[in-house]
């Protein structure tokens, strides 16, 4: 079977095992049934997210004049706390920006190969974290809106990290940390302006559990662009990455826009 679409990151679902779906366009594919089995991966064309123009991608699914224009790409998604729709001031358009930072947004700690701080709206929990390969992470703060979630991350970033070692985090070369214990120690250094909204009592780490057979012992990033085909035999899912038996590792969220083939 061959499928064609183009990438977006794969939506998830978190049961006793992450599931993983890829949207094909005319198919929905469970990724965990490719688990074990060899695919190929093809490059087809570029396909900008937001214009649909065959255009060569430049950042997060969009080709570069998107990228500068399109409300999806403000800088206030990578910094949280550029955020200014709480001031009724408008960034690139102020009835999206109102629309998705004025809702309750986490602050959270995640542990994916060491613990890192990090934001999201309160309904990407636990995607976001799924989607950065943590296993384990616990809620700290509860904020009204972006702005005030975004101030506490850098906060508290001078403290913990905010990166992820993905390397480290597709190796699973992790340790386990006592997170309630981190967010106890870092709840000091929460601004005032947000002091009122930390999560005193939810205090539950949460654990994800993903799908991999076999994990890499090094890994080498798979570039489709250079590499246009690519076979090999899927051994797990983890992050947004697909890992394969000879240690290569393909990152579909980072080829969002790419047009692909995937044969089965
Ligand atoms: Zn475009």
């Amino acid at each position: 079977m061959t499928y064609q679409g183009v990438l977006k990151k794969m939506m998830t679902s978190n049961n006793d095992v992450v599931q993983y779906y890829l949207d094909m366009e005319a198919d929905f594919l469970n990724m965990n049934q490719l688990i074990n089995k060899e695919i190929t991966l093809s490059f087809v064309k570029y396909e900008c997210l937001n214009c649909g123009l065959e255009k060569q991608i430049y950042r997060q699914g969009f080709c570069q004049s998107c990228f500068f224009e399109t409300p999806r790409a403000g800088d206030w998604i990578m910094r949280p706390e550029l955020s200014k729709a709480h001031l009724g001031v408008e960034d690139r358009d102020l009835e999206f920006e109102k629309e998705m930072q004025l809702k309750p947004h986490i602050v959270y700690l995640a542990n994916s190969s060491n613990v890192k701080v990090g934001v999201t709206r309160k309904a990407q929990v636990p995607t976001r974290w799924i989607d950065q390969g943590a296993h384990e992470a616990i809620e700290i703060l509860e904020a009204p809106n972006r702005y005030l979630a975004g101030i506490t991350e850098v906060a508290l970033k001078e403290h913990v990290a905010d990166k992820t070692n993905w390397r480290k985090m597709l190796t699973n070369d992790n340790e386990d940390a006592d997170l309630v214990a981190v967010k106890e120690q870092l709840s000091q250094y929460i601004p005032d302006e947000a002091k009122e909204y930390y999560l005193k009592a939810n205090s539950e780490e949460i654990h994800i559990n993903f799908p991999v057979e076999k994990y890499p012992e090094k890994v080498k990033s798979l570039n489709l662009i250079k590499t246009p085909t690519y076979s090999g035999v899927l051994k797990g899912i983890k992050a947004q990455y697909l890992i394969f038996e000879d240690n290569t590792v393909f990152n579909v969220r980072a080829n969002e826009g790419l047009v692909v083939s995937i044969e089965v």
